[in-house]
């Protein structure tokens, strides 16, 4: 038996949604399952608008896109991400801007924000890692001084609070992905949340090969086809009508683990800060002291359990070297967070007795060393 990383719940009716779509013929990118889940969406984030994407790295792209931003600009980006984010920005020919992250929650650190906006900055783009919100106000407030726009990526953290406001609703743009190891899933697909009409309107428009509003089949951009199938929508819309569920389960399996583990001084495990509520997207943790986290991990391969490391930084990704200059700029934050940290199992469906059995193994293994 395994404990696998990361197994989605699929919701009792999304069966019956996608069946529905099938037996009606409306398998593509129209019908009402659209509509639907766009709206019930917009009203569980509680912003004005909502469109469905392809997926969550075309909903960054499609973000970009539709603040205008292209050659000659350059992205914020924090440094400990999915490649995603700096792909979005150069697929518009605009440049990322790495910014190094924050020891405990190791999303973007704002103090080391401002230094690195130049005349070029358009949009910082901030990401809600493990689905702990990162410190929006401090953010919010940069960008007004600098007169540039704040894309939140909030692909691991649908439902996540700060100060009261979901997630993905306080920026100028909000992105979600839909990915079978996200809160939520449609297989694969994506969102674009915004409360601005003129984002929302380009963001259609580019999203559908930016055909001419007063003449079809007649295009004045460079448009993108980042239309989400009806029976995606279908499967998301069930899904959505879990959410509160699925998000509880997320905190109940963080609270177990943390009294679970609590008492381990080689095992550092996830804050909450006071501000936020946090919706565990993963279980991170990072091993303290001189264990090997590499060590660990294997001994609980051992025994069935499967974990997954941190991203790499991104200044250590061969493509973005290839694409960015560094300067050999140094980013030890991330580092050290790229080598010491590693998820738990943390799906949706995980149960009880395999938490304590993944608990149980990790306190065995490091009171062996
Ligand atoms: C998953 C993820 C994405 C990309 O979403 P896809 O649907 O896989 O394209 C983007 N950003 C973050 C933070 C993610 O976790």
């Amino acid at each position: 038996m395994i404990v696998p990383v990361n197994q989605p719940l699929i919701a009792k009716n999304a069966l019956k949604y996608v069946k529905e779509c099938i037996k009606s013929g409306w398998v593509s990118s129209q019908g009402k399952f659209i509509s639907s889940f766009e709206e019930s969406f917009a009203k569980f984030l509680q912003v004005k608008f909502a469109t469905t994407t392809t997926n969550g790295t075309t909903a960054l792209h499609l973000a970009l896109a539709s603040l205008n931003i292209g050659s000659g600009d350059e992205v914020i980006v924090p440094n400990l991400t999915i490649i995603s984010c700096p792909l979005a920005v150069l697929y518009t020919g605009a440049k990322p801007v790495l910014v190094e992250v924050e020891e405990q929650t190791g999303n973007i650190d704002v103090s080391k924000i401002e230094s690195k906006i130049t005349k070029k900055t358009k949009a910082i783009m901030v990401v809600h890692l493990f689905g702990h919100p990162a410190d929006l106000d401090p953010i919010l407030e940069i960008a007004k001084k600098h007169k540039i726009f704040v894309i939140e990526d909030a692909a691991q953290a649908h439902g996540a609070t700060y100060k009261g406001k979901k997630v993905g609703s306080i920026g100028d743009v909000g992105c979600f992905s839909f990915y079978a190891n996200k809160i939520i899933t449609t297989g694969e697909g994506g969102m674009l949340t915004t409360n601005n009409e003129e984002i929302f309107k380009r963001a259609v428009l580019l999203k559908d090969l930016a055909h001419s509003p007063k003449k079809r089949f007649f295009h004045h951009r460079i448009g993108f086809n980042f239309r989400m199938t009806n029976m995606q929508a279908a499967l998301g819309l069930a899904q959505l009508e879990q959410v509160d569920k699925y998000i509880e389960k997320k905190r109940w399996m963080a609270d177990l683990y943390n009294k679970l583990l609590k008492d381990n001084e080689d095992l550092e495990l996830p804050i909450e800060q006071d501000f936020v509520r946090s919706v565990f997207w993963m279980y991170a943790v990072k091993l303290k002291g001189e264990i090997k986290r590499e060590f660990l991990r294997k001994k609980l391969l051992d025994s069935g359990i499967d974990t997954r490391t941190f991203f790499f930084p991104l200044h250590r990704q061969p493509v973005l070297k290839k694409n960015i200059p560094f300067n050999d700029e140094q980013f030890p934050v991330s580092d050290d967070l790229a080598t010491r940290g590693f998820y738990l199992p943390s799906g949706l469906a995980i149960t009880k007795s395999q938490i304590y059995f993944v608990s149980k193994t990790i306190k065995k293994i490091l009171n062996d060393i």
